[in-house]
């Protein structure tokens, strides 16, 4: 027979979200089990930037401070395994991890987070987080004032465009095939010097100062670095769609204010849980929301028993 531990939560995903979820549950002494893979977003980068008491920290040391500030609080556990099924059962939640570990919970937090699906050309995988990089709040203050591409083809990367322009007068967008900006947009570009390619990228390559872009024509761009759009960001919503959890149209877990999902008992907090506000604080905002949310609900619930 298998074994079956009961919880009064179970936090799925142990980075920002989850491990500041963990920590307001751990001082309200509910029992509480964080599961975790080990893969934070972030993961690639050296330095975090943007957060609170922590600017320039890597990430993996400021995770590494969130568990072991968990230490303080018995009740809650860190279990570094994947959870693979979830499902409602009378009066809670019954979760399979990976190893054939059974937990029966009355409460879930899904901070399981997203993955960033890059532009399929050669050598942009590697470089991710260092010389590739997505967010000018997240990596714009190190590139100022440098020569930087945008690799780029769609409305959000127009949008992006400004705030690069903000730090980097000096900037090169790669469409990478056929352009779509508008006439509009495109003579704006022209107007200020923003350089546009519509060539396909075929690889981005590392240099001692900078990268190379290397087109299919056999031109090359030397820069600084190059911001890059993914091509899509896929959300980690398997256990939510099992659970029953609506997604909005981005893929990401639908949540009201509080970071309930539309099955109650169930809360999202991070990455997973909006459709673009991504950072490490905001993660951590929601975590301790859903968190706090938690042990309010429960604490009601024991209340008028
Ligand atoms: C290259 C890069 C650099 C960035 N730099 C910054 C920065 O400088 N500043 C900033 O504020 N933001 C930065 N961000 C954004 C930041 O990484 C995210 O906003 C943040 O990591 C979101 O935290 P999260 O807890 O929601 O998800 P994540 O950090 O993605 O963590 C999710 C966790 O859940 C685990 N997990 C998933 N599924 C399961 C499962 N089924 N069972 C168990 N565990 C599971 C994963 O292994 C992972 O550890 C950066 C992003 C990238 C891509």
């Amino acid at each position: 027979m298998k074994n079956i531990q009961q919880f009064d939560v179970a936090i799925i995903g142990g980075a920002s979200a989850g491990l500041a979820a963990a920590l307001i549950l751990g001082r309200s002494i509910r029992k509480t089990v964080v599961f975790d893979t080990g893969e934070p977003r972030n993961k690639p980068a050296a330095h975090a930037h943007n957060v609170f008491t922590r600017d320039g920290v890597s990430p993996l040391e400021i995770l590494e401070i969130g568990r072991e500030q968990l230490k303080v609080y018995p009740s809650v556990a860190i279990a570094q395994e994947r959870v693979i099924t979830a499902a409602k059962e009378a009066g809670g939640f019954r979760l399979e991890t990976a190893s054939g570990g059974i937990f029966i919970v009355r409460k879930v937090i899904l901070a399981t987070g997203v993955k960033d699906i890059l532009p399929e050309i050669a050598g942009i995988q590697a470089l991710w987080g260092s010389k590739v990089i997505h967010c000018p709040y997240c990596h714009g203050w190190e590139a100022r004032n440098t020569s930087v591409g945008l690799i780029g083809n769609d409305d959000m990367a127009y949008h992006l465009i400004a705030m690069i322009y903000n730090l980097n007068k000096d900037l090169t967008i790669f469409t990478n095939g056929k352009c779509t900006f508008s006439a509009e947009q495109q003579a704006k570009l022209q107007q200020l010097g923003i350089g546009l390619i519509e060539t396909p990228v075929t690889a981005v390559e590392d240099e001692a100062d900078g990268i190379r872009i290397v087109l299919a024509d056999g031109m090359v761009h030397h820069k600084h670095a190059t911001y890059v759009r993914a091509a899509r960001i896929e959300y980690h919503t398997e256990l939510a769609v099992q659970l029953g959890c609506e997604l909005d149209e981005a893929g990401s877990i639908k949540v009201d204010e509080f970071q309930q999902t539309t099955v109650p008992g169930i809360f999202a907090a991070g990455d997973v849980a909006h459709p673009m506000y991504h950072q490490v604080m905001a993660a951590a905002t929601g975590g301790l929301r859903a968190g706090g949310m938690c042990n309010g609900q429960m604490s009601a619930e024991d209340f008028e028993k």
